[in-house]
């Protein structure tokens, strides 16, 4: 098994207990947290049960579960892929069911490209590393935080470049930001934030934790912002005071 405190950058989109997807759109979906795993529960339930030898019956799985996806996502820019399952047997991983390794479905290796059947292709799908990953902006204390976190709860965060490129500009010096995390993961998950890691690159950022607060608050809810900043700035400083 691995140990958590080992996590790194190269581990962020799936490690032994966690995994990530916002690149997949797994976010960009309305609804509840609740919705969203049974969403990919059935998204999985459906893809198993296909006799993948047949592309058609591929091709006709991507349009039935787009017509019900597609039409529910929260922003309209951002595709949301149907072809995220589950890829753990106990329902709590999720991840790519066309992965030429990682799909769970017994037919996989049937195709040598199966990723090509979907929106993004191959060429996409198995390169593709967010500006967070990439540029393994973390602070050392995030996968710290990870290992005790819930999937989505990381999930939400690991892909947020400008959260973790501005702390990597002033929170060093052994500040354990566990807290502040739990709570910037909860308030993006009270307030349906998209994080899908295709952020733009942010021209000026934040360069205090002040104006990280009040960055994430306008984020968060545009018609909250003094209230959020608020709560955020408590979470920070607390953190600050018992590092
Ligand atoms: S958003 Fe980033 S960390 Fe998450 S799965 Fe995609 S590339 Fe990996
Ligand atoms: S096909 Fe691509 S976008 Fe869809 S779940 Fe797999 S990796 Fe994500």
């Amino acid at each position: 098994m691995t140990n958590p405190s080992v996590l790194t950058a190269a581990d962020a989109c799936m490690s032994e207990r966690l995994s990530c997807s916002a690149c997949c759109g797994i976010f960009n979906l309305k609804g509840s947290d609740a919705d969203r795993r049974a969403w990919v529960a059935e998204n999985t339930r459906q893809f198993l049960e296909l006799d993948i030898s047949v592309a058609v019956n591929i091709v006709q799985y991507r349009k039935d579960r787009e017509a019900v996806t597609l039409p529910n996502r929260v922003r309209d820019d951002i595709y949301v892929c149907p072809f995220l399952g589950f890829v753990d047997t106990q329902n709590q991983k999720t991840g790519c069911l066309l992965h030429p390794q990682g799909s769970p479905h017994r037919q996989i290796s049937l195709w040598p490209h199966p990723q090509n059947f979907s929106f993004y292709g191959e060429g996409i799908c198995l390169s593709y590393d967010c500006l967070a990953k990439d540029r393994k902006a973390y602070t050392g204390d995030f996968f710290a935080w990870a290992s005790t976190a819930t999937l989505f709860a990381y999930a939400r965060l690991a892909s947020d470049h400008t959260l973790h490129r501005a702390l990597g500009r002033f929170a060093g010096g052994g500040v354990s930001l566990q807290q502040f995390y739990t709570v910037v993961a909860h308030l993006y998950e009270r307030h349906n934030v998209v994080t899908t890691s295709f952020e733009d690159i942010e021209r000026v950022l934040p360069d205090s934790p002040e104006e990280l607060c009040r960055f994430l608050a306008q984020r968060i809810d545009p018609s909250q912002v003094e209230e959020i900043a608020q709560e955020l700035s408590a979470a920070y400083s607390a953190c600050s005071s018992h590092s």
